[in-house]
C-alpha cells in the first residue's frame, strides 16, 4: 500500500528556484506539494494507465457518447478507485492528495468524461458509503464499487431541486423492514449503466432535516431509466433520468442516520468540489499546453503566433491565472486532508476560482486556433466547444483591434 509521509524533498519548482538564484543551494526549501517518493510513483503508474486506456480512445469515445464499461474493471484492477477508503474494503487508505493526482494525471488521457465517471465511482457516488455506510453496506457495495465491478451513481438533482438539496422532493415512506421510494432524478452521471444509486431522500417532513440516503440497487422493481441525456461537454459519460416508483428498499440500507443525509453530503460535498477543482485545471493544463504548441507552430503574416508580444503577454496572464488556481486547489487539499475548519471556504474558493477561470481560459485559448478552432478535428476545439467561432469569421477579434488601433492611434512605430 502507499503512503503518504510528508517529507523536505526537493520538488521541480524548488529546483527551478534554487536555478534562478533565489535560493541559495544548500538551503532547504519547504516542498509544496508535500509530494514524496511514493505520491510520485502513484503518479508515474496512474499516468501509464492514462496514456494507454485511455489516450488512443479519447476521441472516438466523445464521438460514441460512452466508454466501455471494461474500463472501470480495468482502473479498480490498478488500484484506482479506492484510493481513500480504508484498507479493510479494499482501498489503499491514503488522502486527497493521492486523489488530486490520480485527477491529474487522468485527465492526461484528454477524456474529461471518462474522469467524471470514475471520479463518480470512486469519490462522489460512494465516499458517503465509506464514511457513514454500515458493515453490510460496506461489504455488498463499496467493495465491489472498488474493484470497478459494480458501478455506482450518486443521486441528488431532481428536476425541480438542483442547487437547493433541502427542497427535494423524491419520498421515501416507511413502511414495515422496507422504505418505499417514490420520485425522479436528473443529470445523474452513470445513471444507465450503474448497479447502485446512493440516493437522497425524503424521509421526514419538508426542509434539510427531512432528508436521508439509502443505496438503491437498480434491479429493483419500479425502478426505470429514462432519456439518456445528451451532452455538449463530458460527451463519453453516461448521464441520465432516473425514475423511482414504489421501489421498495430493506431499511438496511440506509446510509448513516434517518434525518442526518442532508448534513452529511454538505460535508461530503467538500471532496466532491475539490475534484472538480482538480478536473478544471487538469483539462486547462491540457488545453493550454495542446494551444502553447500551436502558437509555437502557426505563422501569420510571417511570423510564428508564440512570438508576437500580444499572444506572449496573454499566453503570460494564462499561466500566471492556471497557476494560481492550482495553488488554490493545494492550499485548499492541504486544509482538507488536515481536516481544518476552514477547509470549507478555501474548497468552495478553489472550485469557484477553477470554474470561472475555466470560461476565460477556454475562449482565450480556442481563439489562438483561428478558424480551426470550430473544426471537430482540434482537440482544443472539442474541449471548448469552439467557443470563438463569432470573434473569428469576417475577421478575427485580433485583426479587428489592430485595424481600430492603427484608425484610431496610428501605426505606432
Ligand atoms: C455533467 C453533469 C453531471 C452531473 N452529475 C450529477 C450526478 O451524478 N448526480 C447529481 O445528483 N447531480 C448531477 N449533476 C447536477 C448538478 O449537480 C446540478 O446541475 C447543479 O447542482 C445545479 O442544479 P440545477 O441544474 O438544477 O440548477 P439550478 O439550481 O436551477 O440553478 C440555475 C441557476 O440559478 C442559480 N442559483 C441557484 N441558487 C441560487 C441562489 N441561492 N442565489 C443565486 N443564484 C442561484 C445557479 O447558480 C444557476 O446559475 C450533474 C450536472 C452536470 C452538468
Amino acid at each position: 500500500m502507499l503512503r503518504t509521509q510528508v517529507s523536505l524533498r526537493r520538488t521541480v519548482w524548488d529546483r527551478l528556484a534554487t536555478r534562478s538564484g533565489v535560493v541559495p543551494p544548500g538551503v532547504a526549501v519547504m516542498a509544496f506539494p508535500p509530494y514524496t517518493e511514493d505520491h510520485e510513483l502513484f503518479r508515474r503508474a496512474v499516468r501509464t494507465f492514462a496514456e494507454r486506456e485511455i489516450a488512443p480512445h479519447g476521441e472516438e469515445w466523445d464521438r460514441e457518447e460512452s466508454f466501455p464499461r471494461e474500463l472501470f474493471r480495468r482502473a479498480g484492477a490498478s488500484g484506482f478507485l479506492g484510493v481513500r477508503f480504508e484498507p479493510a474494503y479494499g482501498g489503499s487508505g491514503l488522502d486527497y492528495w493521492y486523489t488530486g493526482i490520480l485527477i491529474e494525471e487522468l485527465m492526461r488521457g484528454r477524456n474529461v468524461g471518462v474522469v467524471v465517471s470514475l471520479m463518480v465511482q470512486c469519490e462522489i457516488a460512494t465516499s458517503i458509503i465509506g464514511a457513514y455506510g454500515s458493515e453490510a453496506l460496506k461489504r455488498e457495495w463499496l467493495v465491489p464499487a472498488i474493484t470497478g465491478e459494480r458501478i455506482a451513481a450518486l443521486g441528488i438533482t431532481e428536476p425541480g431541486a438542483g442547487s437547493n438539496v433541502a427542497g427535494l422532493g423524491t419520498t421515501a415512506r416507511r413502511d414495515g423492514d422496507h422504505y418505499v421510494i417514490n420520485g425522479s432524478k436528473i443529470f445523474i452521471t452513470n445513471g444507465t449503466i450503474a448497479d447502485f444509486v446512493t440516493l437522497a431522500v425524503r424521509t421526514g417532513g419538508p426542509g434539510p432535516y427531512g432528508v436521508s440516503v439509502v443505496v438503491v440497487p437498480t434491479d429493483t422493481p419500479g425502478f426505470s431509466i429514462g432519456r439518456r441525456l445528451r451532452k455538449v461537454m463530458a460527451r463519453s459519460s453516461d448521464t441520465a433520468e432516473l425514475f423511482f416508483q414504489d421501489c421498495r428498499v430493506p431499511v438496511g440500507n440506509l446510509v448513516g442516520e434517518e434525518g442526518h443525509g442532508f448534513s452529511n453530503i454538505m460535508r461530503l460535498f467538500q471532496g466532491e468540489r475539490l475534484v472538480l477543482a482538480y478536473i478544471a485545471n487538469s483539462w486547462m493544463r491540457e488545453i493550454l499546453d495542446a494551444t502553447l504548441q500551436y502558437a509555437g507552430e502557426r505563422e501569420v503574416f510571417g511570423s510564428a503566433l508564440a512570438s508576437m508580444p500580444v499572444w506572449r503577454h496573454r499566453f503570460a496572464d494564462l499561466m500566471t491565472q492556471l497557476e494560481a488556481s492550482r495553488a488554490l486547489t493545494w492550499y485548499a487539499t492541504e486544509l482538507l486532508c488536515a481536516g481544518e475548519p476552514r477547509a470549507e471556504v478555501s474548497v468552495s474558493m478553489a472550485k469557484l476560482f477553477a470554474g470561472e477561470l475555466f470560461k476565460r481560459l477556454a475562449a482565450e485559448c480556442d481563439q489562438v486556433f483561428g478558424g480551426y478552432g470550430c473544426m471537430e478535428e482540434y482537440f482544443v476545439a472539442r474541449a471548448t466547444g469552439g467557443i470563438s467561432g463569432f470573434a473569428i469569421g469576417a475577421g478575427t477579434s485580433e485583426v479587428m483591434r489592430e485595424i481600430i488601433a492603427r484608425r484610431t492611434l496610428g501605426s505606432g512605430r
